[in-house]
């Protein structure tokens, strides 16, 4: 069961005095921030938390707007409903993101300090399908744990037949007046005791210890259109996790992962290959089988094809995206030259060869045979 541990004073974590100068708080923020970085303590699960604490109560004293208001009221200043909080007028305060850049942990307070993202839920996970199913695309499942409602109470943290009583915290309103202090500024937040409901169950739920929420493993589909590429992504609306009972469920961010394939590059619509042919088959030309991505194609090869010449196949590479039609295949000729020849192969090689006006090195052959009849 989860423990419920208040927030520390925010000048214990960072261990100055309540008279701290900014310089006194900055210097202790970078020594302990480095101290405590994830990155320097690998083996040590909490020093994320114990970072992100420093981080949050950094941020709170550096703001002088915000190290007043949490003087005089302390950590309800800072709670959701707080015109300081999230959502607040006054949420976030100003950072100053170049006093921040310590030991390359910038991206680090970034996230601590929810700039560009807030913490709505989203889960992120990685889907990969192969260079067909990109193609043409797919229906995949998803299998993945999230936080959703819990079943057994429906999601009230009550246990089942559970009697309930009128909050205590906030007298079953439901809404908690917010400390006056900034002139004709007052505020209310949602009651986190009741969650905003005014009462509370008598006994909580044994499955979710009455947080109505809980882990559970959950399934979906996703439909991926054809022609998705690698880094893609993929959002299920509502498929994320539900933090609070009263909030919405977050999103899953789906990132999509195209393996690699045994035959083919995919270069964006167009797939590559490479095809060995014969040397007579480059010299004569021909037809060859090529493998495509639905199976295999006549190929024909011109007389005369150079090794590395890359022809190609109309329309059998993957689907446009946006628009109709398909890429082309590549095929990049590789050039099989014999490495053993029969002598009457040989000797019509060498016919050619001659009749092409080159000239015709026989020593090298009768030394190379002289040495191989010594091994046989
Ligand atoms: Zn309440
Ligand atoms: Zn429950």
């Amino acid at each position: 069961m989860p423990q419920y541990e208040p927030p520390r004073d925010h000048y214990q974590v960072l261990g100055v005095s309540r008279d701290a100068t900014s310089d006194e708080l900055k210097a202790a923020f970078r020594k302990l921030a480095s101290q405590h970085h994830p990155d320097r303590n690998p083996d040590d699960p909490t020093a994320s938390l114990r970072f992100r604490e420093i981080a949050t109560s950094y941020n709170v004293l550096r703001d002088p707007g915000r190290r007043a208001m949490y003087d005089r009221v302390g950590h309800v200043a800072e709670q959701s409903g707080s015109p300081f909080g999230e959502g607040g007028p006054f949420a976030g305060g100003v950072i100053d993101l170049s006093q921040l850049e310590i030991d390359g942990i910038l991206g680090d307070l970034l996230g601590v300090f929810g700039i560009g993202k807030r913490d709505r839920g989203d889960i992120q996970r990685e889907l990969r399908i192969t260079l067909e199913e990109a193609a043409f695309g797919c229906e995949k499942q998803v299998t993945y744990e999230r936080t959703a409602p819990c079943g057994p109470c429906n999601g009230t943290g009550a246990a089942d037949g559970a009697s309930r009583a009128t909050c205590p915290q906030c007298e079953g309103r439901g809404r908690i007046a917010m400390a006056r202090g900034l002139g004709p500024l007052t505020a209310e937040r949602g009651c986190t005791r009741c969650r905003g409901m005014g009462t509370i169950s008598v006994k909580s739920c044994a499955s979710c210890a009455g947080n109505g929420v809980a882990v559970s493993p959950h399934t979906i589909r996703a439909t991926l259109p054809r022609g998705v590429e690698d880094g893609a992504s993929h959002v299920v609306p509502a498929a994320g996790n539900t933090s609070r009972v009263d909030r919405p469920a977050g999103d899953l961010l789906l990132t999509i992962r195209v393996e690699s394939h045994p035959v083919f590059q995919r270069i964006g619509d167009d797939v590559s290959c490479r095809v060995p042919i014969s040397f007579t088959q480059a010299t004569l030309g021909g037809v060859v089988d090529v493998t495509t991505l639905e199976g295999v194609e006549k190929l024909r090869i011109p007389s005369g094809t150079q090794p590395g010449a890359v022809l190609r196949i109309r329309g059998k590479g993957v689907p446009h995206r946006h628009a109709a039609g398909r890429g082309d295949q590549r095929v990049e000729i590789a050039v099989e030259i014999p490495t053993s020849l029969s002598p009457s192969q040989r000797d019509a090689v060498e016919q050619l060869a001659r009749e092409m006006g080159e000239v015709v090195v026989p020593q090298r052959r009768t030394f190379i045979d002289k040495v191989r009849a010594l091994f046989e």
